[in-house]
Order: C-alpha cells, then sequence, then structure tokens
C-alpha cells in the first residue's frame, strides 16, 4: 500500500544541493530526530504574529496584553496537548536539556535519582549533584520494569527519588514501556519524568493517563523553530525549589532590608522558573506545532511512519551487510528513527557518500548516547572505524552507527532515495 496521507508541508521542501558527481537534487533531510523541519503552518502563525509583538507581563500598552494572551494560552494549548491533570504547571524552557537541568535543580534534600544507561545524554547528566543510579540497558520491557523495581526497592535509604526514562529512544526509535514504569516508580514510592522529546513528535503523550510526574520535551523536534521546550507536570516540587534563574518576573515582590540586604518573594506559578524576558515567539510557535499536529491527528501520522519504517526495512531486507541497532528486537515497537552500521563502511564515511551523493542529510556517531552506542556496539567490530567521529577521544578508536530518521513532513521519495542510495 502507498502511504496513508501526504506529508504535512514544511520548510525546506524545495531546498536543492549540489552532488559531487555534478548537478544539484533536492534535500532529503532525513535526521528528523536531531531536529525537524518547522511546519509551514507554524511558520504563517509566527509570521502572522510577528508584527505584533510585544513584552509579557510587562506592560499596559496594546501588544503587550495581546502578547501576553497569545504567550499564556500557549501555555494552555501545551497543557491541553499533554493531557495534563488540573494542578499541573507548564514551563517554558528552552529545550528537553534545559526542562530536565530545571528539574534537577529542583530535586528536594537527599534524592536518589535513577536512570538507564541508554539515555541520551540529556536524560543521563543532569542529575550529577544528586546520588544517581545508572541501571544497566534491558533487553525486553519486562526487563526494564524488573530492573527498576529492584533497584528502587532495595534502595537504601528508603527516602525521595526520582526516575528519568526517555519515550522513545533517539538511537534505536524503539519505544519504552512508560505507563508500566511509571507504576513501579509509583509504587516504590519515587516520582518519574518522561523524556519526550523523541516521543512527543510521534505519539500522543498523555500526562495523566501515562501517569507520569513530569514530561519534557523540545519545540526543534515537534516542528517548531529552535529555542523553546517544556517542562510539565506536579507543582508542588518546583514551588519549593529555589528559581531556576533569579530575576525579573519571578520575582513577585524584592524589598531592601534595614541591614542593606534584600528579602525576596518568588512567584510560586510557572513564572517562577521563567526569569528574564521569556521566548513568546517560541512558545507561540511550539503550541501552533501541538495545535497542528493534534489537528492531523497522530493515529493518521503513525500509520504513515509506520509506512516509511516499512519501506525501509523491507526495502534493506537483502542486504546482508546492514545491520540495524535495536534493544528489544527488530521487530519491538519504534518510531521513525533507525539506526544501523554497514560491513566494510565506517559510518561517517558512510553518512559523507550518501550526503555528497544523493544529497540525504543522515546523522552519523553515537547520538549523544554514548554508554547505549557501546552496549550496542562495543563488541562490534564492524562498527568500529579507523578514523575518528567527532565523538570519540583523541587516540580512542571510533565507534560510530548510522541513523535515519523522519516524520510527518517527510515525503515518500526521500525515503525511497535513501533505500536505493543505500543499495
Ligand atoms: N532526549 C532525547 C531522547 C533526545 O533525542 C534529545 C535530542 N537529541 C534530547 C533529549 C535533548 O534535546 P535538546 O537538544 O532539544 O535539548
Amino acid at each position: 500500500t502507498p502511504s496513508v496521507c501526504a506529508p504535512l508541508p514544511v520548510l525546506g521542501r524545495d531546498v536543492t544541493v549540489p552532488l559531487v558527481t555534478g548537478g544539484e537534487v533536492t534535500y532529503a533531510a532525513l535526521d528528523y530526530a536531531a531536529s525537524a523541519p518547522a511546519l509551514q503552518r507554524v511558520w504563517d502563525d509566527v509570521a502572522a504574529y510577528a508584527p505584533y509583538y510585544g513584552s509579557v507581563h510587562r506592560g499596559a500598552g496594546y501588544l503587550s496584553q495581546l502578547s501576553t494572551d497569545l504567550f499564556e494560552n500557549a501555555r494552555r494549548t501545551v497543557a491541553e496537548f499533554l493531557d495534563c491533570r488540573e494542578d499541573d504547571q507548564v514551563v517554558f524552557t528552552r529545550s528537553t536539556t534545559d526542562s530536565l537541568n530545571l528539574l534537577a535543580a529542583a530535586l528536594p534534600a537527599d534524592c536518589r535519582v535513577f536512570v538507564f544507561e541508554t539515555e541520551h545524554h540529556a536524560s543521563l547528566l543532569p542529575w550529577r549533584s544528586a546520588q544517581v543510579t545508572y541501571l544497566d540497558a534491558p533487553r525486553s520491557h519486562r526487563e526494564a520494569v524488573e530492573t527498576l523495581e529492584r533497584a528502587l526497592a532495595d534502595r537504601d535509604p528508603y527516602g525521595p527519588a526520582l526516575v528519568c526514562v526517555t519515550g522513545a529512544s533517539n538511537v534505536t526509535g524503539e519505544l519504552w514501556p512508560v505507563r508500566e514504569l511509571a507504576a513501579a516508580a509509583h509504587a516504590h514510592g519515587a516520582r518519574i519524568v518522561l523524556d519526550a522529546a523523541q516521543l512527543a513528535p510521534h505519539h500522543e503523550v498523555s500526562v495523566a493517563g501515562l501517569d507520569v510526574d513530569w514530561v519534557a520535551f523540545s519545540g526543534h523536534k515537534l516542528y517548531a523553530p529552535f529555542g523553546s521546550g517544556v517542562l510539565a507536570g506536579r507543582a508542588d516540587w518546583l514551588r519549593a525549589a529555589d528559581p531556576y534563574l533569579a530575576g525579573g518576573g519571578a520575582s513577585r515582590k524584592v524589598v531592601r532590608r534595614e541591614d542593606g540586604g534584600v528579602d525576596v518573594e518568588w512567584h510560586d506559578s510557572a513564572a517562577r522558573h521563567e526569569a528574564g524576558s521569556p521566548n513568546v515567539i517560541g512558545a507561540y510557535a511550539l503550541a501552533s506545532a501541538c495545535t497542528a499536529l493534534t489537528e492531523a491527528g497522530f493515529d493518521t501520522l503513525a500509520a504513515r511512519e509506520q509506512y516509511l519504517v516499512r519501506t525501509v526495512r523491507e526495502g534493506l531486507a537483502d542486504v546482508p551487510q546492514v545491520r540495524f541497532l535495536s534493544l528489544f528486537g527488530d521487530d519491538a515497537p519504534r518510531v521513525g528513527v533507525l539506526s544501523f552500521v554497514v560491513e566494510g563502511w565506517n559510518s561517517s564515511h558512510f553518512a559523507a557518500a550518501l550526503s555528497a551523493e544523493y544529497g540525504i542529510g543522515v546523522r552519523d556517531g553515537l547520538f549523544c548516547a554514548h554508554p547505549l552506542l557501546r552496549t550496542l556496539l562495543g563488541s562490534d567490530p564492524q562498527a568500529q572505524g579507523e578514523c575518528g567521529s567527532p565523538e570519540s577521544a583523541p587516540g580512542e578508536k571510533s565507534l560510530n552507527a548510522i541513523r535515519v530518521s523522519f516524520g510527518a513532513g517527510t515525503p515518500d521519495e526521500h525515503v525511497e532515495r535513501f533505500v536505493r542510495a543505500v543499495k
């Protein structure tokens, strides 16, 4: 069957790039997992609003009022998109990385953190000031849940704990059993934050339905431009924490004391962690993307994306040199993200050839998930090229793979060209 619906219009559809073999070709952006092209509709919404934007929460002028309304409406749109609980807060941040660092800064005293070694560095690294338990890579959903349950049950002392887990891997595209992990966390008195950077662009995310305490994602992977992200979820830890950034907007009242110092009352709302003039256009664009995806329908988008996943898998099934990477098995449910190595090829050279000879943009390297790549490739001489990837230390033998990823804006032709090129 052909793919089930037309791709959504995105920016960059007509960009042409030169080929080393001569001539030029339209660029096939197959690195959506890094950053997806903005939806045309998001761009149009931003262009329509841009002449009117003004400072938010600060001015009596008409455009300041308008911008404040749009900014706060964007917050409500995101809350609806994520199916948040009534008391949840939606904090606008710069990115998923920023969101998780904000949560890390808001951990209560003596909070332990549990994280699988398979996570993206953005989920793996922000917790360094807490005591972190890194869990071994599981090989099935069941093993993931059992590993987490064991670690949480064995924690000593049995105090506050946070689990951080991704919804879909940025390396293998595989879905993680978020609902089951959330249930395990809660059964053991822990909280859980979902890194939805790769999940939210492809799947409905329901904070209430999954019963996660927080969710983080980035606008630039969700078909909005760079510079906006979200941390949404439970208000209590966020309210109890010092502001992530100190400054105007986060403070309700600042008074000079008689002894010369200052007393500050901080806001209890999301503004507590949004000091400074916020990225109004970014929040507006992100909310516009949420609306566009909801209207397109995740079932429709997922059906189309699964068609493209099958096109890659079936198209390359008769190429024995290609080995796809997975933790949970080749047929595990996944989003449109696939990583692989090719026998006889250094992955960086292979990716460079796809670009230079076919105008195809993929990612090569370790995908900011070094421990996972070592687990998946460590014993595979195939993946160890002669020249270092940008992510290998000087002198270290390179360890790298190739990642192809796509989504709502990908035309069939890009994926078909990719299959042809790899063959
Ligand atoms: N988590 C995952 C699973 C990711 O794929 C990424 C981006 N590659 C991030 C977090 C970080 O996102 P950002 O760079 O937008 O902060």
